[in-house]
């Protein structure tokens, strides 16, 4: 009997029999659960097959993951119109009369993407019915907690027509790109859904989503060379504007209802210690851990996992001043690391105290005093959140590109007129003074 392409099958069709190997499998709650899969025919294409999820012990003992069978006596019906994994005209029903017989066939694939273009992408906004692929190579990776205690990652990619989009990994995703995926890394993700947030395209993990750190699959090779040859982040001008702190001020003031990037020159005139200068979450799930005394020591613990690793990120409060105005700003992981070139762990472990986290470090307090390019997002409800730091010297190279509408750089900007102007008086002034005897306290 002929084998049917898995590409060919229509709704309706009278059922052949298929060639596949099984690639997904998951359990779709709704009024009726259902039990999904997705299968790969040795072409490379996909089409999802749907069971009765009342006999799972059935169809667990008949389909196993990742192996190859002879397929008959399906039923083909239209697509599956919420949240599939394939863009197929068709799908599968298997019921008691579906026979699965097992095969050799080393030749089909082990994994399926269909990376979407951007412009495919911007079809699918807020469109539920079809998940999306997508490859992209890593200019920025870091976490980001919000402010309603959880923690995101954030994924910036730039895809083969430089087209850049942002990735958010929901907690129960977090696992599938660490901290090891580097600007430069190629990342291939599956079955994201895209939203639009001011205007601009961006991707959400869904339950579904599978991620891959430079991929070595058929599908991805060609795309991974295209995208390890674009000419790297530092040529390319961020998109953000550049503002003064007294715009931002009156940007906040619009009630705008999405944050927004900008890029600002400001200083660090002084750490704020009345809140924490880092945050500590588990390894596993990335929630808050806890301190627990053990035999005289502190250890951090998780109120769901054990065997945890305490994560150390830092979350710097701070006042920013430029020529116009001062704000206060948190200054997250990435940026810090960026300006002291030490870890969060190791600042705590060295110079900081468990016991009290709103103690700042003398080395910490090295950052204030010198004008740096702020990145930051300004949120909607007015904070200033600082994602990342460039010394002016390196931004001035950025800016040699002539992208940028600042002449010059290099020249200092004055901080506002106040007496506390250089290191050492800011270090003598009475406030300052008091802040340091209060936390020695
Ligand atoms: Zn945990």
């Amino acid at each position: 009997m002929a084998c049917q392409r898995v590409r060919d099958i229509r709704e309706r069709q009278k059922s052949g029999n298929i060639q596949i190997r099984v690639l997904r499998k998951w359990i779709l709650k709704g009024k009726k659960e259902e039990l999904c899969y997705q299968f790969c025919d040795v072409h490379g294409d996909c089409i999802e097959a749907t069971a009765d999820a009342k006999h799972i012990e059935y169809f667990n003992s008949m389909i196993q993951l990742q192996s190859c069978y002879r397929v008959s006596g399906y039923i083909c019906v239209g697509p599956r119109s919420y949240m599939a994994t394939v863009d197929h005209p068709a799908s599968l029903i298997i019921g008691q009369k579906a026979k699965f017989d097992r095969i050799e066939a080393n030749d089909i694939p082990t994994s399926y993407f269909n990376f979407a273009t951007y412009d495919t992408l911007k079809t699918r906004i807020r469109n539920l019915s079809v998940l999306s692929d997508y490859i992209g190579r890593v200019e920025k990776n870091g976490l980001r907690p919000t402010s309603t205690g959880k923690t995101l990652l954030k994924t910036l990619l730039r895809d083969e027509m430089e087209q850049e989009i942002e990735i958010t990994f929901w907690p129960d995703k977090l696992h599938l790109i660490g901290d090891d995926v580097v600007p430069g890394d190629v990342v291939a993700i599956s079955s994201a859904k895209v939203t639009e947030y001011n205007g601009h395209i961006q991707l959400e993990s869904t339950h579904l989503t599978t991620a891959v750190k430079n991929p070595d699959m058929l599908q991805a090779v060609e795309h991974v060379q295209r995208l390890r040859a674009l000419p790297a982040m530092q040529d390319i001008a961020r998109n953000e504007p550049t503002v003064t702190l007294l715009d931002l001020e009156i940007i906040s003031q619009q009630k705008v209802q999405s944050s927004r990037n900008f890029t600002c020159e400001a200083t660090i005139t002084r750490i704020n210690d009345n809140r924490a200068w880092y945050y500590v979450l588990c390894s596993k799930c990335s929630n808050k851990l806890y301190q627990e005394h053990d035999n005289g020591n502190i250890v951090f613990v998780c109120k769901d996992d054990e065997n945890i690793v305490p994560n150390f990120r830092y979350c710097v409060n701070a006042t920013i001043t430029d020529a116009t105005a001062s704000a206060e700003a948190v200054f997250f992981n990435e940026s810090i690391k960026t300006m002291l070139n030490i870890n969060c762990e190791d600042m705590v472990t060295n110079y900081g105290q468990l016991t009290n986290p709103n103690k700042v470090p003398e080395i910490l307090e090295s950052i204030t005093n010198t004008p740096r390019m702020l990145h930051l997002t300004l949120k909607n409800d007015g904070q200033i959140a600082v994602n990342d730091v460039t010394n002016l010297a390196e931004s001035s190279d950025i800016q040699s590109t002539g992208t940028a509408s600042r002449t010059s750089t290099i020249t200092p900007l004055t901080p506002i007129p106040v007496p506390n102007i250089s290191k050492r008086q800011l270090l003598q002034t009475p406030d300052a003074g008091t802040e340091k005897r209060q936390r020695r306290a």
